[in-house]
């Protein structure tokens, strides 16, 4: 343990200070009645200011970030932020509205929704979006309401089943699921993509529609998604599209053109808001032309969304421009494929091709058994890839595979820092098999190593325990 290391409270010394205040010049204010004061005085630290700056600065270095390092986290598009974003969020015009001014006072963010509007449709093909989700999550519930509205509209009340393939991220169950609606899984091929087959059998005038992601969680295209669409729209469903890692379509495959009808994007994923533990997000939903009568009238969240959020994403999209986006598209597929050819020799790519912006691979080739506790398993390649600097990559997901490890790198990462990557895989391969317990013990040099995870999310401990 470094002396740093102490609680702020642990560093209190009565009577520090780390501040200094001009003589009060004013009579003192009336003394609050008895009944509202407080018996004892609140446990502050007090501390210098050195203390305060040091306390924070070292507890910011415990932590990783995609501003500190490579950041390949499946499904979660960490890439790198642009900071022309955090100035345009900043600007006092916008950082001081509040939601309840007059609409002729905030012409300017209203200017921002419309444009959104705009380039959204135009980068997804839909007709109209809103912008009240807060979240990915958000937006499929929301999106589903429309979905269920949709049918209602029609007096079609029998639809009451959401088909979703086993490759779903988990969010797509919960809000069916949230929304009031019966999960309906639907399996899927070797290949990874759905089975069709197996999709027709589940068609019928009970269904509501399908959740889909394309590319799937698997970063596979459904190559098949025209004939998918075509069979849902014969029974009366709709296509419901997960748009949080547009990153591989934007500039090049529009999700409207593919016939889905409902979608929502993350804009703190593809459309660079700094993200991870637990926001800010902004998941606007799109919907095609024939349910812009279904968007939300009343408010699915407080006022209109995270504003913050859609302006850096207003800010990153008008800084890139057309050409640019296509590009981050191409690049993060680019960058996907080529970590995806220099590593299947050491480890397992279960499904054999070209990927779109990520990829999974089953644990090592060469793991020494991992069902064998002397074997390295994929949760060992995590955990050793925090010794070089690296973040690890999302695990045990999708749950197609039991040894999951999906690699993202986004378009924002060089070269250099790839191979820097592909070099470390390749080299805690080795490790694997010649020395398992240099992974299994790992990381060597973290804050902290190896946290009960089960008994950290049942059991938190939230609350400091003073032992002095
Ligand atoms: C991240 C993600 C979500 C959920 O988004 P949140 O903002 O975390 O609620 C949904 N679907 C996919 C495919 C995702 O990657």
């Amino acid at each position: 343990m470094k002396y740093y290391d102490k609680l702020i409270f642990e560093l209190s010394q009565k009577g520090r200070v780390g501040y200094s205040l001009p003589v009060n010049r004013f009579p003192s204010a009336p003394e609050l009645p008895e009944e509202l004061r407080r018996g004892t005085s609140p446990e502050l630290p007090e501390v210098s200011e050195v203390d305060v700056v040091r306390h924070y600065t070292n507890l910011s270095q415990m932590n990783f970030g995609v501003d500190t390092g490579f950041y390949p986290l499946g499904s979660c598009t960490m890439k790198y932020n642009p900071k022309i974003n955090e100035e345009v969020a900043a600007l006092p015009g916008f950082n001081g509205l509040h939601p309840l001014m007059p609409a002729g006072l905030v012409k300017g963010a209203l200017k921002v929704y419309q444009e959104m509007d705009k380039a959204l449709s135009a980068i997804t093909g839909m007709a109209a979006f809103t912008f009240a989700p807060c979240a990915g999550a958000h937006g499929e519930l929301t999106g589903l309401m429309i979905m269920r509205q949709y049918h209602m509209n029609r007096g079609d009340l029998k639809r009451t089943k959401v088909i979703v393939p086993d490759s779903a991220h988990g969010t797509n169950p919960a809000s069916a699921a949230v929304c009031g609606l019966e999960v309906v899984e639907v399996k899927s091929l070797e290949n990874g993509r759905i089975n069709v087959e197996a999709l027709q059998a589940l068609l019928d005038d009970t269904v509501a529609g399908i959740m889909m992601t394309n590319p799937n969680t698997l970063g596979l295209f459904e190559t098949q998604i025209k004939e998918i669409a075509e069979r849902v729209h014969a029974v009366g469903g709709l296509l419901y599209y997960d748009g949080a890692n547009m990153n591989p379509l934007m500039g090049v495959v529009r999700p409207g053109d593919m016939g889905f009808d409902i979608m929502h994007l993350n804009l703190h994923k593809t459309f660079s808001t700094p993200h991870g533990g637990g926001g800010p997000g902004s998941g606007p939903v799109g919907v095609a032309a024939h349910l812009v009568d279904c968007l939300p009238k009343i408010q699915v969240s407080g006022f209109h969304g995270n504003f913050g959020v859609i302006l850096r994403a207003y800010a990153y999209i008008l800084m890139l421009g057309k050409q640019n986006l296509k590009k981050v598209g191409q690049y993060s597929v680019l960058s996907a494929n080529y970590i995806k050819e220099c590593l299947k020799d050491a480890y397992k790519l279960p499904i054999e091709g070209v990927c779109k912006h990520e990829f999974v691979f089953d644990g090592l080739v060469n793991d020494g058994g991992h069902d064998d506790v002397h074997g390295a398993t994929t949760l060992d390649v995590a955990k050793r890839l925090l010794d070089f600097g690296f973040h690890a990559p999302t695990i045990y997901f999708p749950l197609l595979f039991h040894q999951a490890l999906m690699i993202e790198p986004t378009e924002t990462e060089s070269k250099e820092t790839i191979d820097a990557f592909i070099d470390v895989m390749h080299k805690i391969a080795a490790e694997a098999a010649e020395d398992p317990a240099i992974l299994q013990n790992a990381p060597h040099n973290a804050p902290i190593s190896r946290p009960d995870e089960t008994q950290a999310a049942r059991n938190p401990i939230l609350k400091y325990k003073d032992a002095r």
